[in-house]
């Protein structure tokens, strides 16, 4: 095996199966933890060095939730390419194990389903080497689909340009598109409808949890912002997934901050349209150490009543928000992605393996000689 393999899971917010990979990670992870690392999609987009390290260094397995296959698209948007691929829905299949109803905190059918993800990638990593090596990162002079975006320089634009869905559970009024003019005729645009969360969704830092943890409060808890509110999935943006490119366009963006890394309000930037309003957990708890490395499968017991101490501060505040915030639909900055989860397969050449995991193709047929 290489001295350590990345494990890559989709970690999305919006889908039951995103955090299904998210458990699986921490489980595979706890198997093997001298020779897996899990990678925090959120920080990488952010132009976190030490995760961009971890993707050009070695071997990444991504693990992706549904066949909308965003965490391949944000390595491809990043420039770099995974050394195999591990899908969840295929495992639903197979096994027969559903993912369950409840994001905020997985059933017992999504725990039984993140453990069968788990032995699949226990199997994949007893294969390791699959015959491929980590990708070299291009030097880049700015963002690839050359829209003279603010991003210019940062992480994706350091990198070469490049459906069903599974429990997805969504609050706010479904997609409405194109982008048109909606000023009021006295030349305002018109009131909120509504607000995209944006936790940071970090997997590794004890905040990133909590803030995602507190997202769902407020936008699943009656007596909250339910049906005024969507957590936006940082991955699906990323990957150009439609319903979220809908939510971060058509509703104003508040980033949820679990440290001083500020990844969500980096990333609400990235893609061209930054949050009216970033909250961040280490002002409201000061005292916590937000940046403690915790890879718990579930959150520990602090962890789920700061969520909860922290949805119930914000939610004022919030409120209030909402009601002042105009908002006109925007358009935003894709980086040259689009969703394609069948061009993103051919992108990597990914072929499936008798051991129920893909690797790319160059694994199985060597240039000529
Ligand atoms: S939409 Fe993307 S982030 Fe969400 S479950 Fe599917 S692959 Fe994962």
């Amino acid at each position: 095996m290489s001295d350590k393999v990345v494990l890559a899971p989709c970690m999305g917010v919006g889908k039951v199966v995103a955090n299904v990979t998210r458990r699986a990670a921490y489980l595979a992870h706890a198997a093997c933890p001298e020779d897996t690392e899990i990678l925090s999609l959120p920080a990488l987009l952010a132009g976190d060095t030490a995760e961009r390290r971890l993707v050009f260094e070695h071997p990444v397995v991504v693990i992706e939730g549904c066949v909308l296959r965003c965490a391949s698209h944000v390595l491809r948007l990043v420039g770099a390419k995974p050394a195999a691929k591990i899908e969840v829905s295929r495992i639903i299949r197979e096994k027969r194990l559903t993912p369950g109803r409840t994001r905020k905190e997985l059933e017992a059918s999504g725990k039984q389903l993140a453990q069968a993800v788990a032995e699949r990638i226990a199997l994949a990593l007893a294969d390791e080497p699959w015959g491929d090596s980590p990708a070299q990162p291009e030097a880049g002079t700015g963002c690839p689909c050359a829209c003279s975006c603010s991003s210019s320089g940062r992480t994706p634009a350091e990198a070469p340009s490049p459906n069903q869905g599974v429990s997805q559970v969504h609050s706010l009024s479904p997609p409405a598109q194109p982008i048109t003019d909606n000023l009021q005729s006295n030349g305002e645009p018109p009131p909120a409808q509504g607000l995209t969360l944006l936790p940071c969704q970090g997997i590794k830092r004890s905040g990133a949890r909590i803030a995602q943890r507190t997202a769902y409060h407020l936008c699943e808890d009656e007596d909250k912002l339910l049906g005024q509110s969507q957590p936006l999935c940082v991955s699906a943006l990323a990957a150009g997934v439609p319903e979220d490119v809908h939510y971060y366009r058509d509703f104003p963006t508040v980033a949820l901050n679990g440290c001083p890394q500020n990844c969500a309000t980096k990333i609400a930037e990235l893609f061209g349209i930054p949050a009216v309003r970033s909250v961040n957990l280490y002002e409201a708890f000061p005292e916590y150490p937000c940046e403690t490395r915790v890879l718990e499968p579930d959150l520990t017991p602090q962890e789920s009543e700061l969520a909860r101490r922290w949805a119930e501060q914000l939610l004022p505040e919030l409120q209030e928000l909402l009601q002042q915030t105009r908002w006109q639909p925007r358009a935003h900055c894709t980086h040259g992605m689009v969703n394609d989860p069948v061009g993103i397969e051919r992108f990597f050449g990914y072929q499936a393996t008798s051991r129920g995991y893909d690797v790319p193709r160059a694994v199985h047929e060597p240039a000529a000689t």
